[in-house]
């Protein structure tokens, strides 16, 4: 044996001992999940692995606050054993969709297990945007599978467990970046106001012409008063929003001299193709994006 061969059965024996969730043995039958969008999607199959088949109801790119149901949306809720939502009246659709439906599966909604910003309008839904609060969803996706398929409880463990140290580098990794930029720098403006969480977690300021919601438009006074506080505050940068329309921010950065930042992902992943097609990867996305545009 080469010593070059040698190496990599030794490398192949070091990773059999720590098998990814890929390489469990998938059960005959998958358990059937649903998840209300994207990013819970991904929570889910990370915890659930090939045990779960999970299906979203918003995907990638579209936006959950406003969702128009379909006859399809019922049959999913329907056919799932456990349905994880986010709450903190973030699926504005969702209950009529619960209720339309006589026989659905354990209702786990993950946003009610964190601490809650509040805002104006009411709760802030954008919990996941503070990795932290991504960890708590974590466990209670693995505490919620267990309980409808305890078979699974130890894979369901070891997989959260796994992940979740992932989640633990993820937030180092943006602590430091944001770090890293001077703090005079430090404040951008998005569309809607989804990194309320991220922001008090991180500490980076992000002003939004719109509410938590995007419900409704912002008003002609609240971009007035958004175009002031960059020029008062020399913000750097302005963002784009994957479910925003591009031409608010694209106005604010052209009125005020603010640099156009790239596009956050603020409510939903990328689709598969894309650089924001997991959680993770989402988030380190959105931190690459940050540092480029408010670097000095
Ligand atoms: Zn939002």
């Amino acid at each position: 044996m080469t010593k070059r061969r040698f190496l990599l059965a030794v490398l192949c024996a070091v990773l059999a001992g720590v098998a990814p969730a890929s390489a469990q043995p998938a059960p005959k039958e998958k358990l059937p999940v649903v998840a209300s969008f994207s990013i819970i999607g991904d929570l889910v199959r990370q915890v659930g692995g090939n045990r779960v088949s999970v299906t979203t109801i918003v995907g990638p790119d579209s936006d959950a606050h406003v969702y128009q149901t379909s006859p399809v949306d019922g049959r999913k809720i329907a056919e799932a054993r456990i349905i994880f939502v986010n709450g903190l009246d973030f699926e504005g659709w969702l209950q009529r969709l619960i209720d339309a439906t006589k026989n659905h599966g354990l209702l786990v909604p993950l946003g009610n297990g964190v601490k809650a910003r509040s805002h104006e309008e009411g709760v802030d839904p954008h919990a996941w945007q503070d990795v932290a609060n991504a960890k708590i969803y974590v466990e209670e996706i693995r505490d919620g599978l267990a309980r409808v398929d305890p078979d699974g409880a130890e894979i369901y463990e070891e997989n959260a467990r796994a992940y979740i140290d992932e989640l633990k580098a993820l937030d180092e990794e943006i602590v430091k970046t944001v770090n890293a930029i001077p703090q005079a720098r430090r404040r951008v403006v998005s569309t809607h106001d989804a990194f309320g969480y991220f922001s008090a977690r991180y500490g980076i300021v992000f002003l939004a012409p719109q509410g938590v919601s995007t419900e409704s438009e912002p008003s002609a006074k609240d971009i007035a008063r958004i175009i002031d506080d960059v020029r008062d505050n020399k913000v750097p940068a302005v963002f784009l929003e994957n479910v925003s329309d591009p031409r608010l921010a694209k106005r604010i950065a052209a009125e005020t001299g603010a640099r156009l930042g790239g596009t956050l992902y603020s409510d939903t992943l990328s689709d598969a193709k894309g650089d924001g097609a997991t959680y993770i990867d989402m988030m380190r996305h959105n931190v690459k994006e940050l540092e480029k545009a408010l670097a000095p």
